[in-house]
């Protein structure tokens, strides 16, 4: 497998921002299936880092369809937050997955730590972990990260999740106010793709 470029893949999201930022990292010769194909849920999510969360995911989805499985567990580090929401991202959007409440929350929970934090520097990263796996089995497991801080305020209407509160290191705009082709260059996920290189 090490050596075999990879022809066909799921890749193994319900989410459509991931779906849409990773297919257009793939290369074109790679034919894509994504889990509404197959109309398959999500599993449980209950590692304890992104690595084993994105294996639990990608080889769940594998055995669901016996394709080699694409899989993302990524989130949001807020350092004045001990790195919440991390692993807890999605959750903290609540059962719809609402954004505005994840983002709400995060403001919430940095007054109660710190009132005086808008004046502050309020350092934070977007982790990735991509894993590819064949059935049961991990094929890899790869991290990327991005450093950045957060905005005094949602910013921009592009992206998904937590992208109208992070800037990223030596830019000015939030994710959200950027093309979404400016951000897939250089986030989380690109950075842990790159790491991918030899599979695809
Ligand atoms: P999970 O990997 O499906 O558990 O969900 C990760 C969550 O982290 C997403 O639902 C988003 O809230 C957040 N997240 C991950 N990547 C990004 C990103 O690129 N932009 C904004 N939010 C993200």
């Amino acid at each position: 497998m090490s050596k075999q470029k990879i022809k066909q893949l799921l890749i193994g999201t319900n989410n459509k921002g991931k779906l849409r930022e990773i297919r257009s990292l793939l290369p074109n010769y790679i034919k894509i299936y994504s889990t509404s194909n197959f109309k398959l849920k999500s599993p449980a999510e209950n590692g304890k880092t992104f690595e084993e969360n994105s294996l639990i995911k990608s080889k769940h989805f594998s055995k669901k369809t016996g394709l080699i499985c694409l899989a993302d567990d990524s989130g949001l580090e807020v350092d004045h937050l001990d790195k919440r929401p991390g692993i807890y991202s999605a959750r903290w959007g609540g059962k719809s997955g609402d954004f505005n409440k994840a983002i709400k929350k995060v403001f919430r929970e940095l007054d109660k730590k710190d009132k005086n934090w808008k004046n502050k520097k309020i350092k934070a990263r977007f982790v990735c972990a991509l894993s590819i796996s064949h059935l049961n089995k991990k094929i890899t497991c790869v991290v990327g990260k991005v450093e950045g801080r957060i905005s005094n305020e949602p910013k921009g209407k592009n992206g998904f999740g937590y992208d109208p509160i992070f800037i990223p290191l030596k830019k000015s705009k939030t994710f959200g106010e950027m093309k979404p082709s400016q951000k897939y260059k250089m986030d989380h996920r690109y950075q842990a793709f790159k790491k991918l290189k030899r599979f695809l």
